[in-house]
């Protein structure tokens, strides 16, 4: 089991800032930027790799789970979505999250 399937099982604690009966959104424990938010299903789902076409749906309303997130943080100048799969992206957690950051100037490339 992953620590974040034990963040949704409210075995570990975390500030939780959405829930709905697809997905659950938590500040990360180590920020990158003034907001680092992580938005996950709940559904078990390793990584994008192990998406399927059922999961559809759901990633189009995390998306829009992602949107207000970023509405209701103030994020109206600019807000970056990442998502890591595998080793080389470093992924240290195996299960789909999708990283809200913001409030600060992003730069790109990423490293
Ligand atoms: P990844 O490196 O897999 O893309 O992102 C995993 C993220 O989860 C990292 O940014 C890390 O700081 C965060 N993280 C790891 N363990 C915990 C935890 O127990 N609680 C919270 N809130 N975030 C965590």
């Amino acid at each position: 089991m992953t620590i974040f399937k034990k963040i949704i099982d409210r075995e570990i604690p975390a500030d939780i800032v959405f829930e709905d009966d697809q997905c659950l959104a938590f500040r990360d424990i180590s920020p990158q930027a003034p907001t680092h938010i992580l938005v996950i299903p709940k559904k078990e789902i390793s990584a994008v790799d192990a998406l399927s076409e059922e999961d559809e749906a759901l990633v189009g309303h995390i998306f829009l789970v992602i949107r207000k997130i970023a509405k209701d943080e103030g994020l109206s100048n600019g807000f970056r979505v990442v998502t890591n799969n595998g080793l080389l992206a470093g992924q240290t957690v195996p299960h789909l999250h999708f990283h809200l950051l913001g409030g600060r100037p992003l730069n790109w490339p990423p490293g």
